[in-house]
């Protein structure tokens, strides 16, 4: 489902380039569960904007839910995103003005699928799983920041997309709570989904089904459970 051919990444700001993925292959099929691990500073988040199209690699391929990210122009990206891939980005971005519910709801709205009562429906049902019922009213900055985390894992799962790709996502969870995150990302992987997540978490990395390390913007290791060694 996702497949990067020799990417290469430099951020250039004005005459200054700095590399900082060197060329990566990867391939991560249907239905796995991947943890990114790694120092911070390294490339995971810049890795996972490559993989949904936010950011565009300086050199090399990549091909997420069949299609070929570097062929699409802005536009065909975000309809291409919308349909296919949920974000929990590691700094929330919520809309600030829009209570959780209506920051839920909105990704439904892009998508224009589902009549209105449904999207309320399913924005309400996706609170409940992330156990925020009660501040649905509440705007972002009028919750924690693990209540904003959560509503963001919520919001990504508004469109059922096939693909979620999380960015720290228990990262201003408490053990409980990051838990509980974990046991729906589970859950969701057993249900058919593919999951990227990036984490500091070792507990979690464990349970994922496969393990990247991103080292100086080089794959460090990567193990699939049934191919470690002890
Ligand atoms: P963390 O674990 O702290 O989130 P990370 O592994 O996700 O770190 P990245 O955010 O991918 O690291 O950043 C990798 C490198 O790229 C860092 O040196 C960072 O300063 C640089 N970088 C990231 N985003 C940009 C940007 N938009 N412009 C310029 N440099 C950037
Ligand atoms: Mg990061």
């Amino acid at each position: 489902i996702i497949k990067l051919k020799n990417v290469y990444k430099a951020y250039v700001n004005g005459q200054l380039s700095q590399p900082v993925l060197f060329d990566i292959s990867l391939d991560i099929g249907a239905g796995e569960f991947v943890a990114i691990v790694g120092p911070s500073g390294n490339g995971k988040s810049t890795l996972l904007n490559l993989l949904t199209g936010i950011d565009r690699p300086s050199q090399g391929e990549v091909t997420v839910c069949g299609s070929s990210l570097h062929q699409l122009n802005e536009e065909q990206l975000s309809l291409w995103r919308g349909a296919n891939v949920g974000i929990v980005f590691q700094f929330f971005q919520l809309l600030p003005s829009l209570n959780l519910l209506q920051n839920i709801i909105l990704p439904m709205d892009f998508a224009a699928k589902k009549s209105r009562r449904q999207r309320v429906e399913r924005a309400r049902y996706l609170l409940d799983l992330v156990g925020l019922s009660d501040q649905a009213q509440q705007l972002p900055s009028q919750v924690s920041g693990g209540q904003q985390q959560r509503a963001a894992i919520a919001r990504a799962l508004a469109n059922d997309p096939q693909l979620i790709v999380a960015d720290e996502p228990t990262g201003n969870l408490d053990a409980e709570t990051a838990d509980a995150v974990f046991a729906l990302f589970s859950r969701l992987n057993r249900q058919g989904k593919t999951l990227v997540m990036v984490t500091h978490n070792e507990g979690l990395a464990e349970s994922a089904s496969r393990r990247i390390a991103i080292h100086s913007g080089r794959i460090h290791y990567d193990r699939q459970d049934d191919q470690e060694t002890p």
